[in-house]
């Protein structure tokens, strides 16, 4: 069925068509010049040293446990409300995910009293993941980190962009992830970019990036070099140009879609806000963020409760998600028993409401009108 507000809706026009015509037409489709573009405008923006374009934001925190040494016997903190690339990532590299326990109902990252508590001699790395781009809490996983001598890698793939006590997010820990898949705030279909001011890290990550060649094709065309030597066991974890051009226009329309997302969750705050039966996360944050979703939380609820309320939104065309299904209950993660209280409250009462920039304030009285109908009648 067509709903009459869908969930996301992607912000294109002619600029991503043109962009795409001329990266075909200049004949160079691959890992070239679009890409080292793309490159340097997340390093400008977000004041950082290097960043790396890859096939996705999988294979980006794949290199990420790769370059930082992650190996079998490891031990990496993750939350389990994330996207279940987070901690299969910790997988592919054989080491043992651990999960750690959201803050509150109104605060969704991860937990760092739950990360101290989880914290053994085996333990190399912690993964936040800022939840619809509202910043984890990095003074204090920080603090750990240094502490304990962890690493930080920042799943930052809702947050572009998003800011914590001046600093972009992604730009603090050791390494920063995003993703460009369709749905994110920047879309290109497919894609990513991993970001660190470690000049080893990115020397590595590229490397491993392509086959773990010496050289890249788009080098070698320059005539920068005629051959290659594989170095170490690497992969094709590459972007191309076709998606880096779309990637590039997108970026430039960041900002503007951002401070649209804002405004469309400060019309959501109007009508919400002050209801009895919600909790909207991250209320009181004031920090500039890129509002990727904009989840709510039933209060005294239950997820029959809450596929019920779903459900009419929907019979109102109106379309929502659950963000998310919790990596700990998926069938290869669910063999140890584990506890994570705040965690399943959520994942059993969360609905994630439309969000993007082309939304309008009558679409959000809409959907608000409804939603109060549909919490009346429970
Ligand atoms: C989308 C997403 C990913 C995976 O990104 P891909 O580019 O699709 O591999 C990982 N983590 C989080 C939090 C995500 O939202």
């Amino acid at each position: 069925m067509s709903y009459k507000i869908p969930l996301f809706d992607l912000n294109f026009d002619e600029e991503e068509e043109i962009a795409v015509i001329n990266t075909l037409r200049s004949k160079w489709i691959s890992t070239g010049p679009k890409c080292e573009e793309l490159e340097q405008l997340f390093c400008s923006s977000l004041s950082v040293d290097y960043a790396l374009t890859v096939s996705s934001c999988t294979s980006g925190l794949h290199l990420a446990m790769l370059v930082l040494g992650v190996k079998e016997g490891d031990e990496v903190i993750v939350p389990s409300l994330t996207f279940a690339a987070t901690v299969n990532a910790v997988k592919y590299v054989g080491a043992t995910p651990v999960f750690a326990d959201i803050k509150s109902l109104t605060d969704l990252t991860i937990d760092p009293v739950d990360i101290k508590k989880k914290i053994t001699n085996k333990t190399k790395v912690i993964i936040p993941m800022h939840f619809g781009g509202f910043s984890s809490d990095m003074d204090s996983i920080m603090e750990l980190a240094r502490k304990y001598n962890l690493k930080v890698v920042e799943d930052s793939c809702h947050a572009p962009l998003s800011e914590y006590k001046g600093k972009k997010l992604a730009s603090i820990g050791d390494i920063g992830t995003f993703s460009f898949f369709s749905n994110k705030n920047l879309s290109t279909g497919e894609g990513g970019i991993i970001v660190t001011d470690n000049i080893d890290y990115f020397k590595k990550a590229k490397l491993l990036r392509s086959h773990g060649m010496s050289t890249m094709s788009y080098e070698r065309a320059k005539g920068h070099a005629t051959t290659y030597d594989i170095e170490h066991l690497g992969f094709n974890y590459r972007m191309d140009d076709i998606r880096a051009s779309i990637g590039v226009v997108q970026f430039k329309k960041l900002q503007f879609d951002l401070e649209k997302r804002a405004l469309v969750r400060t019309w959501y705050l109007e009508r919400l806000g002050s209801l009895s039966s919600l909790i909207i996360p991250f209320k009181d944050n004031y920090e500039f963020v890129s509002n990727y979703i904009f989840p709510i939380v039933l209060k005294d609820s239950t997820s029959q409760i809450r596929d019920k309320v779903r459900q009419r939104l929907h019979d109102f065309g109106i379309q929502t998600s659950i963000h998310y299904p919790p990596v700990h209950r998926f069938s290869i993660y669910k063999n140890e028993y584990i506890d994570l209280p705040l965690t399943d409250y959520v994942v059993n009462n969360e609905i994630t409401l439309p969000m993007y920039s082309k939304l309008e304030e009558k679409d959000i009285d809409f959907i608000s009108s409804k939603l109060k109908i549909i919490l009346n009648e429970l």
